[in-house]
């Protein structure tokens, strides 16, 4: 198996919940609250160690308790964490989530640590990880490094999947032609693309556009709908697996690592597709982000 690089964010989650959301200067009487690991980078680098990959995690977290959790729960998932950077004087990145009696939600993130996964710090240390096939980077450290990332990833030959969340509005094109595979949700290709997807024609001509920047193909993952797969070749939908939704939180970043892993198994891109769909149908229908990722065996059982 190829070896997957995950470049990315780490978090903890603290999630509070209350029957609803104070409104400005409000007090309100809140019912549980949870600390739950996540981060983009860290839950994909998470899902593709659960289903069995080869993967390294690169990124940076605080010198603290946050941190120790995070790089704890990646390693005993069989992921690699030695280049993750400890940083003193930083604490690990957060967001504070409060979820209403309704599931609405209100997010404050703090960036933290993450901030830190910058150029110096790649420069640094991917030359000790040459080794990878595919690069699986997503949009929560700063956007030149994950520029640099891309650059370095193609010029030594290797894939790039990029998950462009959250979504910027539009991306240089000297770095979409070094993208193998994007992987927006709808509202992240609409701002990308700068074009409405509130249809499956405009979710097609969105990624269309994309396309004639130069990525090789476009997978826009559509919820319980499944995932749109357009290329050169043509497009295909592959359908979403039906079950029952508990928390859809983590289910893009379920998505990418298990797509990721498939790829680098040598199998196919429609293979590829159909195991992701069924991976991200099974963390949907449990709590949490890294909590609810599934492994190997649970998937290829849901596919039979
Ligand atoms: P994100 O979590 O990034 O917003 P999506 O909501 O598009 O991404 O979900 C990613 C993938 O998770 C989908 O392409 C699909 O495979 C799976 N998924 C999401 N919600 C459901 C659902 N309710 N039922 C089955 N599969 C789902």
């Amino acid at each position: 198996m190829k070896k997957i690089l995950v470049i990315g964010s780490l978090n903890m989650d603290i999630q509070v919940t209350a029957d609803r959301l104070p409104g400005v200067g409000e007090t309100v009487l809140g019912t549980d609250y949870s600390y739950n690991c996540g981060g983009k980078g860290a839950n994909q680098a998470f899902a593709a160690g659960r289903l069995g990959a080869d993967a390294v995690m690169l990124g940076c977290v605080g010198q603290d308790e946050f941190g120790r959790t995070l790089i704890r729960g990646l390693k005993d998932n069989g992921v690699c964490t030695d280049y993750i950077s400890v940083r003193e004087g930083k604490d690990t990145g957060t967001a504070v989530i409060l979820v209403d009696s309704l599931a609405n939600n209100s997010i404050v993130t703090i960036a933290g640590a993450n901030g830190s996964c910058d150029i110096p710090y790649l420069e640094k240390t991917e030359p000790q990880i040459m080794d990878y096939e595919y690069l699986l980077v997503q949009m929560e450290i700063p956007p030149d490094a994950v520029f640099y990332a891309i650059d370095q990833a193609k010029e030594a030959g290797k894939a790039v999947i990029l998950n462009p969340a959250p979504a910027p509005v539009g991306l240089p094109e000297e770095i979409m032609r070094k993208i193998d595979i994007i992987t927006p949700n709808e509202s992240e290709l609409a701002r990308l693309s700068r074009h409405k997807t509130d249809s499956l024609d405009g979710i097609m001509e969105g990624a269309g556009k994309l396309l004639s920047q130069g990525v090789g193909h476009v997978i826009v993952t559509m919820g319980d709908k499944g995932a749109l797969w357009v290329s050169q070749e043509g497009c295909r939908m592959f359908e979403g697996t039906r079950v029952d939704a508990l928390d859809t939180t983590g289910a893009g970043d379920c998505f990418n690592g298990a797509l990721a892993v498939k790829l680098a198994e040598g199998k196919s891109m429609e293979e590829a597709i159909c195991f992701a769909n069924a991976a991200a149908a099974i963390s949907v229908t449990r709590k949490g982000a890294q909590a609810s990722m599934p492994f190997k065996e649970e998937v290829l059982s849901l596919m039979q």
